[in-house]
């Protein structure tokens, strides 16, 4: 099967020192594809690189293919107006304005490129997360973490992606909170979109995931199915194992 995104032998620097030293990837369509690995292992910086939003000081090469087209030199609209979207670690929510209100904003470049159904995945978003709906007219600063997630997931869905990017969406929730945002991660394949996922949280991450990298000092250190990985004796030892759990 043709890969949605491909990645080839991508390096990032900021400045003079390199974060990223040739990472390569690739997610089939429909698939959900998790990325471990610990804190500073350059996870947010690929994602960052594959949208294009990488900050001024970075610099990049390789290749990213996304529905087999060369994207490297598009701006980061045309990523989007393609179908890529990305949700950041910082969910970066519009705290003053209502749930209803950030979800529009989600739809807004379809509603630019004349899409007149620009709204028909609200139905679908307040299905998947029924809280949203309920606090509709809230303002989105006073959500709880949880919520935000969920908005952040919600805002992104509102685009129609056809390859949704999430930088860390358990960080700093609840576990109860994190099952249920992965549950609905493992849901939305059956809308069809593909996911790639930043995740610390392995286990969660592996759980729903069909395929995984594990990502150390800029470099794939494994990869493989799932499944695999999980029952990989060096994974388990250092993201899954016990002193893992104690630590989290
Ligand atoms: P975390 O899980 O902690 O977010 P990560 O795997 O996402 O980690 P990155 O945030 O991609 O890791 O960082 C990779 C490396 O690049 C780190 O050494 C970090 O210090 C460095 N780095 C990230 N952003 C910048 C920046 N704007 N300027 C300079 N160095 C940076």
């Amino acid at each position: 099967m043709e890969a949605i995104l491909e990645v080839q032998d991508l390096h990032v620097r900021y400045g003079k020192v390199e974060a990223v030293h040739g990472v390569s990837l690739s997610v089939a369509p429909g698939q959900i594809v998790s990325v471990i690995g610990p804190n500073g292992a350059g996870k947010s910086t690929t994602l960052n690189a594959i949208m294009g939003t990488m900050d001024g000081t970075a610099s990049s090469s390789g290749i990213v293919r996304f529905l087999c087209e060369d994207i490297g030199p598009m701006p980061v609209e045309e990523r989007v107006r393609r179908g890529m979207c990305l949700v950041p670690e910082t969910r970066e929510l519009f705290s003053s304005m209502s749930v209803l209100d950030n979800l529009r904003l989600g739809a807004w470049p379809r509603r630019r490129a004349g899409d007149r159904n620009c709204m028909d995945q609200l139905e679908t978003v307040y299905r998947l997360f029924p809280r949203l709906e309920e606090r509709a007219q809230q303002d989105a600063g006073t959500l709880s973490g949880g919520e935000r997630q969920m908005l952040a997931l919600g805002r992104a869905l509102m685009a129609k992606p056809k390859l949704l990017m999430l930088d860390e969406p358990s960080l700093g929730l609840a576990p109860l909170i994190v099952r249920e945002i992965f549950h609905v991660v493992s849901r939305l394949r059956s809308t069809g979109v593909a996911i790639l996922l930043i995740e610390q949280n392995a286990r969660a991450a592996l759980q729903v995931s069909d395929h995984g990298y594990v990502l150390e000092t800029g470099n794939v250190a494994l990869h493989g199915p799932a499944q695999e990985l999980a029952g990989n004796r060096r994974v388990i030892d250092t993201y899954l194992g016990l002193g893992r759990q104690a630590a989290a």
